[in-house]
């Protein structure tokens, strides 16, 4: 009899143990999470590359951190209990707005009462060009670098509101940003208009490219118009392979954070190549070849280049 007993014993402890060694690590996590609250304010972003535009403004004044992580599909996101934990312990949060974060405003309301600032505010937005979306607009303003330096004012404006002693320092940093920035808006403008007029069609999965494709003076086809429904149909297959076909458009497009593979199906039945994965609603890893956003339109802008210049 008392063998079982024993046993039941053993397993016990070890269970206890393993439960206090969670409280021990969780506790030691959310200490180590409230001293870089303590010692600087806490900036939470929806997605990276808005978490990457802060970054550049914060220096080391304030802590920014991503909700989501690279390669995240940011559309539909479905937020997590930690992502809750998260936010309760943050300053303020920012999003994107124009209908992005489709999940924002059930996160905002079990969040509770964080400072919430849209960083598209002030832009003119464009609409999504497709009938079922009539009306709404295009979320993806990031992509084109002259609109990014409105995200840019607007983070200024938030960092001050709590942090006003940083007011100088944020204004120099968006300053030195903004430079950057119009470099990149500078090398797109070259590179673009020196594609010949005919390849400057971008064909890509999502219509995320409206604001880029209007910036610089590109047409643009996709296959869904935003990734909160990219149902492929074989309707939107066929008429993206006849508009391919009709244009003779010689390389298409898809994106990191969805499927490709319906993609590589237009381009075999087209005649098109496939050029590869942009990234657009999230930047790589630090390891990969997009870990900013101004590396994420070098990018973007090499895989163009190499697919649509004549060789
Ligand atoms: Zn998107």
């Amino acid at each position: 009899m008392k063998f079982p007993r024993i046993k039941n014993i053993v397993p016990n402890a070890v269970c206890i143990f393993f439960i206090s060694f969670l409280i021990a690590c969780s506790t030691n996590s959310s200490y180590k999470s409230n001293n870089q609250k303590e010692s600087k304010p806490y900036a939470l972003t929806t997605f990276t590359i808005l978490a990457d535009i802060a970054k550049n403004i914060a220096g080391d004044r304030i802590y920014v951190e991503s909700i989501t992580k690279p390669g995240t599909e940011i559309h539909t996101y479905q937020f997590t209990p930690s992502d809750l934990i998260k936010v309760k312990k943050a300053d303020l949060i920012f999003e994107n707005g124009l209908g992005l974060e489709s999940w924002i405003n059930k996160f905002m309301t079990s969040a509770g009462n964080i400072p919430r600032f849209t960083l598209s505010n002030g832009l003119e937005p464009l609409e999504i060009a497709s009938d079922a979306y009539a009306g709404k607009p295009n979320p993806h303003a990031w992509m084109s670098p002259k609109r990014t330096i409105k995200y840019v004012d607007n983070i200024v404006n938030a960092f001050v509101q709590i942090d006003p002693e940083g007011q100088e320092f944020y204004l120099q940093q968006a300053y030195k940003y903004k430079q950057e920035l119009m470099k990149l808006d500078e090398q797109l403008r070259v590179h673009l208009s020196s594609l010949p007029s005919e390849s400057r069609f971008l064909v890509t999965c999502e219509g995320a490219f409206s604001y880029l494709a209007y910036d610089y003076g590109m047409k643009e086809a996709y296959l869904w118009p935003v990734n909160s429904e990219n149902q492929v149909t074989p309707r939107r297959m066929a008429n993206l392979i006849s508009k391919v076909k009709d244009n003779q458009i010689k390389t298409i497009f898809c994106e990191t954070t969805v499927s490709a593979k319906a993609q590589k199906e237009v381009a075999r039945a087209s005649g098109a190549a496939f050029g590869g994965n942009f990234f657009v609603d999230s930047l790589s890893g630090p390891n990969g070849p997009a870990p900013t956003l101004l590396e994420l339109y070098g990018y973007n802008l090499d895989l163009i280049k190499e697919g649509l210049s004549i060789k």
